[in-house]
């Protein structure tokens, strides 16, 4: 039996764990079509050929009858203020300088997703809001969703 040594890197860098944005590449997921439907501005998902169920977050595998035959659906690009609230205090590394900001639940095509919502104070936003899709993108080149008041 033969063993490959692993060298230490000189510089670790810091660290993947805390950064809450997914790596999108092929290398990193099977579901890197989301990010690339989402950098045209178009919020799908996967939905499963056997027994029909919209699966949130997108996968490529059926949570429900483990079918592995799924198919890209639009969830269009508006939805409805299901639930939200503000930021205040405790913000997760990486989001600090941005404290207050507003979370919520976007109902969109029948699905409750969770993400920021933009370019609102808390005391202008109202359960019931329509809002709509913002494609952020970071420093590094990836993508990520919130929604703003539409
Ligand atoms: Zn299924």
């Amino acid at each position: 039996m033969t063993f490959e040594r692993v060298k230490r890197p000189e510089v670790i860098k810091l660290p993947t764990m805390l950064d809450f944005y997914p790596l999108e590449d092929e290398r990193h997921t099977r579901v890197s079509l989301f990010f690339k439907y989402l950098r045209d501005g178009r919020f799908m998902t996967t939905k499963c050929k056997r027994c029909e169920k919209l699966l949130w977050p997108p996968r490529v595998v059926c949570s429900t009858c483990l079918s592995d035959e799924l198919y890209w659906v639009d969830l269009g690009v508006e939805g409805e203020l299901y639930a939200f609230t503000e930021v205040r205090l405790g913000a997760p590394l990486g989001f600090v300088q941005d404290v207050p900001f507003c979370v919520g639940i976007v109902k969109i095509s029948g699905l409750l997703i969770s993400a920021r919502i933009d370019g609102a104070k808390y005391e202008d936003l109202r359960i019931g809001d329509r809002v709509k899709l913002k494609v952020v993108e970071l420093e590094d080149g990836r993508v990520f969703y919130r929604f703003v008041k539409a």
